[in-house]
């Protein structure tokens, strides 16, 4: 069936009348092949597995069980009755029940003949039972075609009240199928799809909507995943390059000494194979003659700063100047101690510049950057000044992007006469960052592996009322030789209400780790800058013990030695932020932990964000669980949450197929940038296709 075909009218599917047909169209918007083609299961069911009753003990979700029924009764119950079935195999019985239909069941039902029961385990005491079973003769099922993998569609409450349940849609899009005699146009070339091993749209389409394995079922997934995504980026990827073929950048042609030696003499560890690979793709950007606008990823610790100096000394070496942004004080200094220290060996300059940086400071740096003697420039939001002023900029590095608008890194962009390269940082695998791929704006990196040895962090999850074992168990860290932090929410830098409640603290931390023994550090938005610099780096250097904070610490602190993190009123921080808190941990060799304290009274979604953090410590994981929570409308504005909009790819889980399809649509259209080629014909119609409906240049321009 062609993509013509496809567009037929729903109602002129056997079995469609036009009733059905309106129901469709208004609860599910299908209107036609091609919408039913594409109404895809959300989940599948295992049909392979038979579960005997005597493996029920821990079950309490859908199961399928083959045996027979024994008996049938009518119990009088409060209100009405209700039939049950005693119903066995060989391995002990258990019962189905109805509490309505009756009638139909006891006329229709077979005694002792082999059944397939399908649904829900519920307990009765240590009996399991099963409500209003799905049921098919042994011998029925035998002659069906066979599917391992039920599938699950999402349905609306009026369709399967009007008769159109899961079994019912399922038949219709086998009567599709049949129709189309299963064959389906491709829509892909051959040579993507040989390349990129795919399996056929005929191929994909028949198994995510008939799974004939578990396996066949991944490779449609992936296959549809893919093609969802490519023709997306295609679209966004020749709006790019018409873009591109006007914004040129500095070539980097040359990887110099500084760069070399820096590899061989100063790198204080083996790369891991993932920074290895980010580094080449960024070193790819550099030497091209376009402008890089990059994003790397990177979950909290897996190493995204030597990453960045790695790419600083491409300038460099090429005879560019190279500046990092932190969006805080702190960290920006903790950038610039780690950096500095790295160069010195390397002759190069670096420098530090922020809001506190002393006018005669500020002017020797001026100065510098402007005759070119300082080659390396890290600070905050002061980098962005009008009267900052590079020789020649080369590279930008934007460090924890999530707190700098588009609006910033425009200014960037204006400090020279080309633009530079840009390289964004982030530990937030938040899907704004991905939908920047939607957009495409930037190319994106990833590091996802972590550097080797770190221990996982042990996250918990205390009540208030357990503060004293806490408070035991710090005790015991610190005699161990181990830092700790303690973190209180502050929802505006300057409530005095939250400022009231962090001074409490600090004063119970102290009261019951008193001086000389113990030394306690704070750090707050409240204090001057030099202030929070210096208790900081009594922390850092092992002076104090205790660090109690703000969420001003939330980013990018590197301790190795602290190795507890403790949360006060962790219900009120959202999931990337108690993410991004953990990860001030677990950056040494000890194990770590993170310590969650709450009231009592939690809220539905305060439960699921706590046990997500002591569920897992993957930050792709957690911004999924986040994205469900809180809702694509809020992540991503509402006007651009059309880009969710995805049939069967999601953002987040999928990240490394859209990271794909994007690359190979790029290769595509280097190759043919108007897709005339005849190899690229499947393309073009479905390109045309796809742009005739406008769904994407609605939601990018
Ligand atoms: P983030 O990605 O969170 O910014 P950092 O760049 O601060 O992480 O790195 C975290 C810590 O891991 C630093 O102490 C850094 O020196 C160290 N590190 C980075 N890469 C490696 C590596 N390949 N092997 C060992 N340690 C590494
Ligand atoms: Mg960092």
């Amino acid at each position: 069936m062609n993509q013509q075909e496809l567009l037929t009218p729903i109602t002129y599917l056997k079995g469609v009348g036009p009733t059905k047909a309106d129901l469709l169209e208004k609860e599910l918007g299908i209107h036609t092949f091609h919408d039913l083609l594409n109404h895809f299961p959300f989940r599948y069911i295992d049909k392979t597995k038979y579960y005997k009753i005597n493996e029920l003990k821990q079950v309490n979700s859908e199961v399928q069980i083959l045996g027979q029924i024994t008996s049938l009764r009518m119990i009088p119950q409060k209100r009405g009755k209700r039939l049950e079935a005693v119903f066995e195999d060989a391995t002990g019985n258990m019962k189905l029940v109805w509490f309505r239909g009756h009638k139909w069941i006891r006329e229709n039902i077979k005694v002792n003949t082999p059944y397939i029961i399908f649904g829900k385990i519920t307990w009765m005491g240590s009996t399991p039972s099963m409500p209003h079973p799905e049921m098919e003769l042994l011998e029925t099922h035998k002659k069906e075609l066979k599917v391992s993998m039920q599938p699950v569609y999402s349905l609306t409450e009026k369709l399967t009240k009007k008769g159109v349940s899961n079994r019912v849609l399922n038949k219709m899009i086998l009567e599709l199928f049949k129709l189309a005699k299963n064959g389906f146009t491709e829509t892909l070339s051959q040579e993507v799809i040989e390349q990129n091993k795919l399996v056929s749209r005929s191929k994909a389409l028949l198994n995510v909507h008939f799974p004939q394995s578990a396996d066949l079922l991944h490779k449609a997934r992936h296959r549809l995943k893919f093609e969802e995504f490519f023709f997306i980026q295609l679209q966004l990827i020749r709006k790019n390059l018409i873009k591109k073929t006007k914004i040129k950048g500095y070539p980097f042609k040359e990887l110099g000494h500084h760069f070399h030696q820096f590899y061989n003499e100063v790198l204080p560890f083996e790369l891991t194979n993932a920074q290895k690979r980010v580094v080449k793709e960024i070193r790819k950007d550099l030497a091209s003659n376009a402008q890089m606008n990059r994003l790397l990823q990177g979950d909290v610790g897996s190493g995204k700063t030597i990453v960045g100096l790695m790419s600083m000394l491409m300038a460099i070496d090429n005879g560019f100047q190279a500046c990092m942004m932190a969006p805080t004080e702190i960290l920006a200094t903790q950038h610039y101690e780690g950096i500095a220290e790295m160069c010195e060996k390397l002759g190069i300059q670096v420098k530090l510049l922020t809001g506190s940086t002393k006018t005669k400071e500020r002017r020797i740096i001026h100065e510098a950057l402007e005759n070119g003697n300082l080659h390396i420039l890290i600070g905050t939001h002061a980098l962005i000044e009008p009267k900052v002023n590079f020789k020649n900029l080369g590279l930008a590095i934007i460090d924890e992007q999530h707190r700098f608008g588009v609006a910033q890194r425009a200014k960037l962009w204006k400090k020279n006469k080309l633009p530079p390269h840009i390289l964004v940082m982030t530990a937030t695998p938040i899907p704004r960052t991905l939908a920047m791929s939607v957009y495409g704006d930037l190319d994106i990196s990833v590091i996802d592996e972590l550097p080797p040895g770190r221990k996982p962090i042990k996250t918990v999850h205390r009540y208030d009322s357990h503060r004293l074992r806490v408070f035991k168990f710090i005790r015991d860290e610190i005699n161990k030789g181990r830092q700790i932090y303690m973190v209180y929410p502050l929802i505006e830098e300057s409530a005095n209400f939250d400022y009231k409640d962090l001074m409490d603290g600090y004063e119970s931390v102290v009261r019951e780790f008193p001086k000389p023994k113990y030394q306690v550090s704070i750090v707050h938005g409240n204090m001057k800058a030099q202030d929070k610099a210096y208790e900081m780096q009594r922390f850092v250097n092992g002076e104090t013990q205790i660090m109690v904070a703000t969420t001003v610490i939330e980013v990018g602190v590197n301790v190795p030695n602290a190795s507890v993190m403790i949360i006060e009123s962790a219900e009120k921080f959202g999931l990337s932020q108690l993410h991004q808190l953990r990860g001030r941990v677990g950056r040494g060799a000890e194990q770590s932990y993170c310590i969650l304290l709450t009231g009592h009274k939690l809220s539905s979604d305060g439960k699921v964000r706590l046990e997500t953090m002591t569920q897992t410590n993957d930050g792709f994981k957690i911004a999924e669980v986040d994205l469900k929570l809180r809702g694509p409308g809020d992540l991503m504005g509402t006007q651009q949450s059309g880009v969710l909009n995805l049939k069967i790819a999601d953002l987040i889980q999928d990240g490394s197929i859209l990271k794909l399809a994007r690359s190979i649509a790029y290769q595509v259209l280097k190759l043919d940038p108007d897709l005339t080629n005849k190899a690229n014909f499947p393309i073009r119609i479905t390109y045309e296709q796809v742009v005739k409906d406008k769904q994407i240049w609605n939601y990018i321009s």
